[in-house]
């Protein structure tokens, strides 16, 4: 995956040693303190670029930079205040900001696009997520956070449930899955949507156990991890399908009462009804300790990405120390 430029852009690209390195050296930053400064980015400029909305990605890819002492420059709301606005390409728009900074983070509504952006520029460039396809960083977190709670990424029974056509961040978890070992994944979705055939057949091509279920209760027991999803209103073309996918599958007290008590909950936020608030108070619930997370790996990566990383390789047997 080392090409001169470290672009992320697809968790297609990254293998588990790779992982395990990066999820220690975010462990490592994680325990320095948020208001001490790292360095290690300083004088870099990081440049994000979002067309479509986001809180926790934007923000916590901002905050890591500022803690590894780099600067930002921002278009929150690119789609209307850059010049998209008027018709420039997002090619045209990466090309530019390349000149002003030393990293690219793009989010943008099309599948593919953030890859075409990336194709025409020499600095590197991270995939916020591009439409229903990627969001690898999120996929990153979401690993880094199992293997936090967990102290482990193999041997698990693991069930992806909501939005598994249109959530990307559902589907590069499911395609990260494939650099685990041992691993039952449970699909839980309804009908409309469902996980696209091609990332079903990639992880059983991987050796990994797959099976599709609507009976979340029947599978709750044997769960190491419920990855609960929002059903994305935004990729719906109709009204009437997405209330279709709406409603199915709530997490609540009831169905934590079916999970065994080492097993853990995550979602990728923002959740609208399918956790319901009750549950927030279970120490299972770890859903606010998973986008927690997001800045100490996001500050591993980048620090990877501008090639920054300090000398030390930890050696990777895949345990966490703790
Ligand atoms: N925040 C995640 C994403 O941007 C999940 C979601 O929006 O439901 O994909």
């Amino acid at each position: 995956m080392r090409s001169t430029v470290n672009h992320v852009l697809s968790v297609a690209q990254f293998e588990r040693p790779f992982l395990f390195e990066l999820f220690r050296r975010a462990d490592e930053l994680a325990t320095l303190g948020a208001r001490e400064a790292v360095g290690t980015a300083k004088g870099a400029i990081m440049a994000t670029l979002f067309y479509e909305p986001s809180t926790r990605t934007r923000l916590s890819f901002e905050a890591a930079m500022t803690r590894l002492g780099g600067a930002v420059i921002s278009a929150e709301y690119a789609a209307a205040t850059s010049s998209a606005a008027k018709g420039e390409s997002i090619e045209d728009t990466a090309r530019v900001v390349a000149g002003y900074a030393d990293l690219l983070v793009i989010r943008h509504p099309e599948a593919g696009s953030v890859a075409r952006a990336a194709s025409v520029v020499d600095v590197p460039v991270i995939n916020a997520g591009d439409g229903a396809n990627e969001h690898p960083t999120q996929a990153l977190i979401d690993l880094y956070t199992i293997w936090r709670e967990l102290g482990r990424i193999d041997g698990l029974t693991i069930a992806l449930v909501g939005d598994l056509r249109y959530g990307r961040a559902a589907r590069s978890l499911a395609r990260l899955l494939t650099q685990t070992v041992d691993t039952t994944v449970f699909l839980v979705a309804p009908p409309v949507t469902r996980m696209a055939p091609d990332v079903v057949n990639e992880l059983r091509a991987a050796g990994l156990r797959v099976e599709e279920t609507d009976d979340l209760y029947a599978i709750a027991p044997t769960l190491d991890v419920l990855y609960q999803t929002r059903i994305q209103r935004e990729r719906f073309s109709d009204a009437e399908s997405y209330t279709q996918a709406c409603g199915h599958y709530v997490v609540n007290r009831e169905l934590m009462q079916h999970l065994p008590s080492e097993a853990i909950v995550l979602h990728p936020l923002p959740r609208v009804g399918e956790i319901d608030p009750a549950v927030d108070d279970d120490r299972r619930a770890a859903y606010f300790r998973q986008a927690r997370n997001g800045v100490a790996l996001r500050m591993a990566l980048i620090e990877w990405m501008l090639q920054r990383r300090p000398a030390e390789v930890v050696s990777s047997n895949g345990h966490h120390r703790r």
